[in-house]
């Protein structure tokens, strides 16, 4: 390696000595985000928000395929709005942002900044719904929404962020509550098709779940570091909010009913995941499927006569068959090598006039490192292979890390030895008394992720307690 690809790369800490750090260093040095003015806010740059972009087209898609219209609701929610359902205003009190004055005047009633917006559609379904033939009601929102957070992470915990949050009102529990899962479904496969990302699919406990539901369903992965991150929630909410805001309809007999609701939602958080799960100590690793450019043309000895016309011919052959972009600037090839090697770009198309001469080109993955000789001819059938390779590659690692990054514990004293020595998921029975769910979160800073649907009987004793177990838990320190 020549001494300027080795300062290059000696930008990012290395993520066996500073995790936290070669995150911060990862997502500054792709030109994902930029910080704002205002502690814990984030710039996402374009190289950020084109990921973004993407993940919302796909999930937008599915959304309208399953019968979801777009909304725009209001940034402001009263006071007075908020307080309606008790227990959600419980659960969002200590991080909402509060508007006080608006110019030199105080404000009659105090302005919450949307931390969510359940209450906001609560009160629009209660005026707009009123016959068994105005359901179900299938709203979504691409918004941005604020959480005064005090420990601030680029794309993982920021005071506002980007997310789309759907509001569904239904006439009976069974159509809520397979909306709740379909929902949770959709979730499951972006992330595991699109992002690489394995998922455990599972109900959080009562003391995890959404502040206001009845349940909450959730997708949670396991990180490069061995911590979770909860990737997509989504809640049935039952009765409580239409009882809160009066949202009833009469139905085919003439009675009046409350409708059933739910909420979902997915943010800019998983592009954190995204980073955390595939990123390697040269940077951002981004899966094919979800890239913004899935390959780059680097020119090599580009003065060199008709490299460069050779060059741009491939670019425009390549670009209806994949997301394809050529750097011509006039650094060197070593400088670009590394830029897209740090911005994760999946493949690198190297072309120069020995290949000229040969009528081939090189790939290298971003992946693997690994390079091979491609026949100009070939181009069209080996380059969408390579990339639903290297798509496959990056779940199949992810799997395997996961699979060896899960233990399971007996006792809380395996239970501390697996989080001292090992971290990831730790995988154990519990009683499904609350007391023991806050006692491992007291004694081993351990939250329960989720129980899967998916259960096994791994011991038949609580895990904390002792006393006879209800079910399998997956728990592990969680971002
Ligand atoms: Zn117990």
């Amino acid at each position: 390696m020549g001494k300027k690809n080795k300062d290059f790369v000696e930008k990012i800490t290395a993520m066996e000595d500073d995790f936290a750090q070669w995150y911060t260093d990862v997502v500054k040095q792709a030109q994902m985000v930029d910080y704002g003015a205002v502690r814990g806010t984030m710039i996402i740059k374009p190289y950020g928000f084109a990921i973004w972009e993407n993940i919302k087209n796909e999930l937008d898609r599915r959304f309208k395929e399953t019968g979801h219209q777009n909304v725009y609701f209001p940034l402001f929610i009263p006071e007075s709005l908020l307080q309606k359902e008790k227990d959600h205003i419980e659960g969002f009190a200590p991080e909402v942002a509060w508007v006080t004055h608006g110019g030199d005047e105080e404000l009659a009633e105090r302005l919450v900044v949307r931390p969510t917006s359940e209450v906001l559609f609560g009160e629009y379904y209660a005026k707009n719904i009123h016959s068994y033939r105005d359901l179900p009601m299938l709203y979504n929102q691409w918004a941005n929404v604020v959480r005064w957070e005090k420990t601030t992470r680029p794309f993982l915990r920021t005071s506002e962020f980007l997310w789309q949050e759907g509001h569904t009102c239904h006439a009976d529990q069974q159509d809520a509550e397979e909306e709740t899962k379909r929902m949770l479904e959709i979730y499951a496969e972006i992330c595991e098709k699109y992002l690489a990302i394995p998922l455990i699919k599972g109900r959080k406990t009562e003391k995890e779940k959404f502040a206001g539901a009845d349940y909450t369903l959730t997708i949670e992965s396991l990180m490069h570091d061995g911590k979770a991150l909860q990737s997509g929630t989504s809640h049935y909410l039952g009765t409580g909010f239409a009882d809160a805001f009066n949202i009833n309809y009469s139905d085919k007999d003439g009675e009046t009913k409350l409708v059933h609701t739910t909420s979902w939602g997915m943010s800019t958080r998983i592009i954190g995941g995204l980073i955390m799960m595939h990123g390697d100590n040269r940077g951002l690793v981004v899966p094919p499927k979800i890239a913004p450019i899935q390959a780059m043309i680097v020119p090599i000895a580009q003065h060199k006569e008709g490299v460069l016309d050779k060059a741009y011919e491939l670019r425009d052959q390549l670009k209806d068959l994949i997301r394809v972009d050529i750097d011509a600037s006039d650094k060197m090839p070593g400088w670009k090598f590394n830029e897209y090697e740090m911005k994760g770009i999946p493949v690198r198309i190297e072309m120069g006039p020995k290949d000229m001469e040969k009528e081939q080109v090189v790939l290298a993955r971003r992946d693997t490192g690994e390079k091979e000789f491609v026949a100009l001819t070939d181009l069209h059938t080996r380059l969408p292979k390579l990339l639903e390779e290297i798509q496959q590659n990056l779940f199949d690692k992810a799997l395997v890390h996961r699979e060896e990054m899960t233990t399971v514990a007996k006792n809380l004293e395996e239970f501390q030895k697996v989080l001292d020595e090992k971290g990831g998921f730790i995988k154990a029975m519990w009683c499904g008394d609350q007391a023991c769910e806050e006692k491992i979160k007291e004694d081993c800073q351990a939250t329960s992720r989720c129980i899967p649907f998916e259960q096994e009987e791994v011991s038949d004793s609580c895990v904390c307690c002792g006393k006879k177990a209800k079910e399998l838990v997956y728990w592990a320190k969680a971002y």
